[in-house]
């Protein structure tokens, strides 16, 4: 396994900061709201009353049956409390790949891509492989890279929409196509669906919404982009009651449960919906301010991302990805992550996270311009 190039910077970040450097990070992703008092209250009322126990390991009872009536009621997605484990949301990845990745496996992550996807797969002694969202797409799927890659060996799909680090979002269309993909080849759709409230344009589908893919599919979700709440570390998958019996043994010998106060949080998060819109909301000015300045940049072309909170500009100079993020975090003290960090097609970019304040917006790309005016 590689480490994980998201985290490294935020760790390189800190340590220039300790020598007295003020670095401004527009690396990691990562809202930069506390997360909603209500939540905090719900969390901090459980933990007096005593839930401070392991909880049973698919989750506490409650939790498991508000995720499954917010899936059927948002997302259109017709399953019960007992197709919920819950969990980290990159666990629950991780327990998915592990649970059904043997080695040799191949399977189908994006590129450009989230950076643990390829590692996960290594780590199951599985095979990535690539397929592309293309740029000319508004970085949506390219459905015949994604067939042409498909092979005898191919067990898994993951989906990641809305994507990170590009904003993409499927459409139906591209949804409807890898359904018949999964169902041709009798394979397994892993969908992340983390950054699902962080849309500005267009809507987020599930391809739980297929009912005859459901007994395929994996879908994963949690509470840390939508609610701010990246340190409780909560989530959960869905997923047919045939595959959750096999990955809750992972869950029962790793982490036996989610941190119970974690669930007692989310159990409230589920209500308040007023918090994300207020959330996103600042997300959407802010990432008009970002894009109206990228744009600007003599070198970059950039595309208005319709969901998360990146952009993913790319670039003209003569330079590698990893080199440039290296540079201007060394000389301008601004953390940006390099786009091969997400694969081969995201050399010659780099992701701007714009979950951070205006005003380290405003310096961050201030210096940025002065330092590519000078590449
Ligand atoms: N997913 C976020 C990112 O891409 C958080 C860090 C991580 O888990 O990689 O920055």
């Amino acid at each position: 396994m590689q480490p994980s190039s998201t985290l490294a910077l935020v760790e390189m970040a800190a340590k220039l900061r300790r020598e007295g450097h003020e670095v401004i990070s527009l690396a990691v992703g990562e809202p930069d709201f506390t997360t909603p008092s209500t939540v905090i209250e719900a969390a901090y009322e459980a933990m007096k009353g005593g839930k401070t126990h392991y909880t049973p390991p698919r989750g506490i009872p409650e939790l498991r049956e508000k995720i499954a009536e917010k899936y059927r009621k948002e997302n259109g997605v017709k399953i019960s409390a007992e197709n919920v484990i819950v969990t980290p949301a990159k666990m629950g990845i991780f327990i998915a790949v592990v649970s059904f990745v043997e080695p040799g496996d191949e399977v189908l992550i994006p590129d450009p891509g989230w950076v643990s996807y390829p590692e996960m797969v290594h780590f199951a002694g599985g095979k990535p492989v690539g397929y592309s969202l293309d740029e000319n797409l508004g970085f949506r799927v390219n459905i015949e890279d994604l067939q042409e890659k498909v092979s005898g060996k191919t067990k898994v799909i993951i989906i990641n929409s809305p994507s990170n680090p590009t904003g993409g979002v499927f459409t139906w269309d591209d949804l409807k196509a890898i359904r018949d993909l999964v169902l041709d080849h009798n394979l397994l759709l892993i969908s992340d669906e983390i950054y699902e409230k962080i849309i500005y344009e267009g809507e987020h589908i599930s391809p739980g919404i297929f009912e005859e893919l459901l007994p395929h599919t994996i879908i994963v979700n949690g509470f840390s982009k939508s609610h701010a709440m990246t340190g409780w570390r909560i989530g959960y998958m869905i997923a047919s009651q045939e595959h959750l019996s096999q990955m809750v043994k992972v869950q029962q010998h790793t982490i036996s449960c989610a941190p119970s106060m974690a669930q007692y949080g989310a159990l409230r998060a589920l209500e308040d919906k007023d918090s994300v819109q207020k959330m996103v909301e600042e997300f959407r000015g802010r990432r008009d301010f970002v894009y109206s300045k990228l744009a600007e940049i003599p070198g970059l072309s950039v595309q208005k991302p319709r969901a998360t909170f990146y952009m993913f500009p790319r670039y003209q100079f003569q330079i590698s990805s990893k080199e440039l993020a290296e540079r201007l975090l060394r000389e301008k003290y601004v953390a940006v992550t390099p786009g091969s960090a997400f694969g081969n097609n995201g050399e010659g970019h780099f992701r701007i996270s714009f979950a951070t304040s205006m005003e380290n917006l405003k310096a961050g790309l201030e210096r940025l311009t002065d330092f590519l005016a000078h590449l």
